[in-house]
């Protein structure tokens, strides 16, 4: 059996290992009042055995149960992210020919609200109220909604988060991981992207999905974001005594692109250790004020901070406003990436904004690439970059170094090997 990342995959009681990911899902009937009125209610009230029936085929490894006269849950377990998001792709081909009924053909519409959480990690019971939150949010914009519980832990109270922040940055409860980016061309590692977490000493373990907004809410997001320049700096020069030369990014929220105070300071630190640090800002960060955006980059950007667009894509995009920032990196968001095997429209997506970014003189990272697959469609693509689960999760920094470490010594034919023949178990070794 494949040695794989104890985060990744949960081993059995016989040794064998379990799929890394637990997956509830909700499919509605979501116009079950109008067909109530044609069929009247009994009539109605089957059309839920036929969706079950129609879910069993089309995903026979999943377990279902009607739950109501208008949902069905699903239940199942994958490898990857990306397999759950081709599950759901399947759920919505359920209701593509109509349900047969009374001698009439009926169209049925439905809405799907999931969540996914890594084995092990989420209740049944958190599972089931973030899919029906899921399926709310469904309902509001036609399109299938995915929790991915892995990110984000919506049921925290912000407020009580709000009041402890300052004290926990204070308290040394922040820590950072780091995710390294490979470069497809060099075959090496040449960056990483610098994440913070919470060890909550009640709560344990808060991503930014939960605490981000809460940081900047509560003006604490300078604070924050100082603290991990500062962090990174430190292990900067402990992976510079490894003999690692790596550029280390950290996200920077909109909100400091127009605090003055926060430029300068940042721009300090960098400028006292010449350190070689990245910023990854989103355009939707830059739209809010451009004029003072624009302004503050180019003064990170004369300093040699490297800026890059992260999460390209996923929000408000201008070309306008891209033109203009003195961006030399740009990121394709992981939603596209994620589903690059198993979608039509993503492949000419990524491939198009790979064209524009290297029209415009930057290189591109794809973020999410969690398969050998995709890394291997990129690579045909030419992006220049990949960072994603297959390559390593986010790990803590003396992890890093280790990576970092196996991957210099590693054997003389790998070097020569090309990374994408690697199993996925060479990258997920770290
Ligand atoms: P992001 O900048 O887009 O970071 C990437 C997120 O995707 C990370 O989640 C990472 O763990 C996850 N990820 C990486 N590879 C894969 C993959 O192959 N598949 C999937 N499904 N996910 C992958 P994380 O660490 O929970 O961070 C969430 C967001 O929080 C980040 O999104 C970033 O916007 C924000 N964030 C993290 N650290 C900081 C920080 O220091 N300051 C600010 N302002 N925001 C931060
Ligand atoms: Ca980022
Ligand atoms: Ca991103």
């Amino acid at each position: 059996m494949a040695r794989r990342s104890a985060i990744d995959t949960a081993t059995r009681d016989d040794g064998g290992v379990a799929l890394a990911w637990q997956f509830l899902c909700l499919v509605e009937i979501a116009n079950f009042s109008a067909l109530r009125r044609n069929l009247g209610r009994s009539g109605a009230a089957s059309l839920i055995f036929d969706l079950d029936r129609r879910i069993d085929s089309i995903l026979p490894d999943a377990s279902t149960v009607i739950v109501s006269r208008t949902a069905v849950e699903v239940t199942l377990e994958r490898e990857s992210f990306a397999d759950l998001q081709v599950a759901i792709t399947a759920l919505l081909t359920v209701a593509e020919t109509p349900f047969d009924l009374d001698g009439g053909a009926h169209d049925v519409l439905i809405a799907i609200g999931a969540a996914a959480a890594l084995h092990g990690t989420a209740e049944g019971v958190r599972l089931i109220e973030e899919a029906e939150g899921a399926l709310e949010d469904a309902r509001g914009s036609n399109q299938p909604v995915l929790r991915d519980l892995s990110v984000c832990t919506p049921t925290l109270d912000r407020q009580t988060l709000t009041r402890e922040l300052p004290q926990a940055i204070v308290n040394g409860e922040m820590f950072l991981e780091y995710q390294p980016k490979v470069h497809v061309r060099e075959q090496k590692i040449t960056s990483a992207e610098a994440l913070v977490r919470w060890q909550h000493p009640k709560r344990g373990l808060i991503l930014p999905g939960d605490f981000i907004t809460v940081a900047e809410q509560a003006l604490q997001i300078s604070a924050l974001t100082l603290w991990t320049l500062d962090e990174v700096i430190r292990d900067q020069k402990a992976l510079a005594a490894d003999g690692h030369e790596l550029t280390i990014f950290i996200n920077i929220s909109g909100q400091l692109l127009s605090d003055k105070h926060f430029v300068e300071a940042a721009c300090a630190k960098i400028h006292d250790c010449g350190a070689k640090i990245g910023f990854e800002i989103t355009e939707t960060a830059v739209i809010r004020d451009p004029e003072c955006a624009i302004a503050n980059l180019q003064i990170f950007a004369d300093k040699g901070i490297v800026i890059a667009i992260d999460d390209y894509g996923a929000g408000l995009s201008s070309l306008a406003y891209l033109k203009q920032l003195p961006a030399r990196e740009l990121k394709i968001d992981k939603m596209f990436v994620l589903q690059l095997t198993s979608s039509n429209r993503d492949p000419l997506i990524v491939r198009s904004t790979i064209d524009l970014a290297h029209a415009l003189d930057m290189e591109v990272t794809a973020e999410g690439v969690e398969t050998q697959a995709a890394m291997a469609l990129l690579s045909v693509m030419g992006c220049d970059m990949v960072q994603g689960y297959l390559i390593s999760r986010p790990i803590s920094i003396d992890a890093f170094r280790s990576f970092l470490h196996e991957y210099r010594d590693r054997p003389v034919e790998d070097t020569r090997q090309s990374m994408f023949k690697r199993p996925a178990t060479f990258w997920k070794s770290a």
